[in-house]
């Protein structure tokens, strides 16, 4: 049977058994899409099913988390986990903690995951988790008691070799420390569970940076094949969070000018640029007074977009680094007519199939998220390495390694894309080369 025939007819059962989940949905077929090639030169992933069996979650949970806010009132959110794939380690991926969280997101930031942590070389397999908690306006005491009632049921799945969580939207430094606590105390063990911890205790340096610094880094990888780099480029941020704030500032280190960032409200404008004084003002308003974006516009006097994202604004080089399908068709029509020749996706799946169509006929420098924001989870592992040795490596150790994997994943996804007679097109070299060494370990191992 035609390879493209496979793939529709695995699609087809997809569909039929996640009826309405239509991010997984758009997941999957974004990697099946990519798979034709693959499957003419390999019979051997045909005949052992390995599509069938790779677009299943190996386990997942659901589970109620009751707590009680400051003034006693109780409250019942959803948990949940999905262990998606293991062939190459321990499940491995963030939790994301935001009102809508559900299934469907989930799977789909599992299976993105799976091939993600294959493309960083370490051996890790995905996983993702959350509850459609919303941290935003509780109270540090209302946040830690919910931490611990997700973490009491959550730490019967979870352990250091067999799926290690860490941070992901609404999950940042504090959350961690929260959830590894209730982990400890339920579980009596002190030991490498969660990744994202702080440094006194487990934490690896340079992993609070590690997103946003590894996806300038790949997005560096391909202006160097088109014989470019960053000096005076302008750059459009989206998001305001973990990722955005530490890839302005690597932006800023490598000479180009971020003129945006975002939160769900509204975006800001500063054709000045976000220079590193006031990314501290940044970071101090997201991580510590947890306040809005439009009060950078207050403070420095420059333009604040009510309601909006920022890809109406004039740049080379666009991050988006917020959330899911936040760039759609029109949006990357807007990008592309305004000059804008480089994309690289610091979230996951910020793109819509229709934007993505555009990048790829433009031939524009595009980073899929499964590619360009690697370096998250590849320093998560850089964590665990440490945590098992009991040591912990300086910081520019742990920033070279990170540097070395972001070069190696443009490399793999390169390679294969060219391979496959499409050189530009990172998104199938991605999907195959992730593919690739899950499908052969999952060989390996037989029929599990
Ligand atoms: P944070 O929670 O730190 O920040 C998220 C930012 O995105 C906030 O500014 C938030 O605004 C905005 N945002 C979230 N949801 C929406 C929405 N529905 N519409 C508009 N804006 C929204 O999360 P991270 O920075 O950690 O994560 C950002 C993205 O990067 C996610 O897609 C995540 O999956 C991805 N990612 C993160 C990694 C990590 O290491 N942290 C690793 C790899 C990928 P508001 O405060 O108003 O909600």
């Amino acid at each position: 049977m035609a390879a493209n025939t496979i793939i529709e007819q695995v699609y087809e059962q997809v569909v039929k058994r996640n009826a309405g989940e239509v991010e997984f949905l758009q997941a999957v077929k974004e990697v099946l899409d990519s798979l034709g090639p693959i499957l003419e030169k390999h019979p051997e992933y045909v005949e052992s099913r390995i599509l069938d069996r790779i677009v299943e979650p190996e386990r997942q949970f659901m589970f109620r988390v009751p707590w009680q806010d400051d003034k006693g009132n109780v409250h019942v959110n959803r948990g949940f986990r999905v262990e998606f794939n293991s062939a190459l380690g321990p499940y491995k991926g963030g939790l994301r903690f935001h009102p809508t969280v559900n299934q469907s997101i989930l799977k789909f930031l599992g299976f993105e995951q799976v091939f993600k942590n294959s493309l960083t070389t370490l051996p890790m397999g995905g996983g993702k988790g959350g509850s459609d908690f919303d941290p935003k306006g509780k109270s540090d005491n209302e946040v830690m008691r919910f931490c611990q009632s997700f973490m009491t049921e959550l730490c019967r799945h979870i352990g250091p070799d067999t799926d290690v969580p860490a941070g992901d939207i609404g999950v940042g430094g504090r959350e961690i420390g929260f959830l590894f606590g209730q982990y400890k105390r339920v579980r009596n063990e002190f030991t490498g569970v969660l990744t994202g911890k702080a440094l006194n205790w487990g934490g690896s340096l340079i992993r609070p940076e590690a997103t946003g610094y590894g996806c300038v880094y790949f997005a560096d990888e391909m202006l160097k094949t088109r014989g470019e780099s960053f000096d005076g480029k302008i750059c459009t941020v989206s998001g305001s969070g973990n990722v955005a704030q530490y890839t302005v500032e690597k932006l800023n280190q490598l000479g180009a000018k971020a003129v945006s960032l975002s939160d769900s409200s509204g975006s800001i404008y500063d054709p000045n640029g976000i220079d590193d004084e006031k990314l501290a003002f940044v970071l101090d308003l997201k991580n510590v007074r947890r306040g809005r974006i439009k009060e950078y516009a207050d403070k420095f006097g420059v333009d604040y977009l009510e309601g909006k994202r920022p890809w109406g604004i004039k740049c080379d080089c666009a991050f988006p680094s917020a959330t899911q399908n936040e760039i759609n068709g029109d949006d990357a029509a807007t990008l592309l007519k305004n000059g804008c020749t480089l994309v690289a996706e610091g979230a996951n799946m910020p793109s819509t199939p229709e934007a993505i169509d555009q990048y790829i006929e433009k031939k524009i420098m595009y980073g899929p998220g499964k590619a360009a924001n690697a370096g998250g989870v590849a320093t998560s592992g850089l964590e665990m390495s440490q945590n098992s040795m009991r040591l912990s490596w300086t910081r520019e150790e742990v920033d070279e390694r990170l540097h070395n994997i972001m070069i190696a994943i443009h490399k793999q996804a390169y390679e294969a894309a060219e391979e496959y007679g499409e050189p530009s097109n990172l998104v199938m070299g991605a999907n195959i080369a992730g593919f690739v060494k899950v499908a052969d370990s999952m060989l390996d191992q037989g029929l599990v």
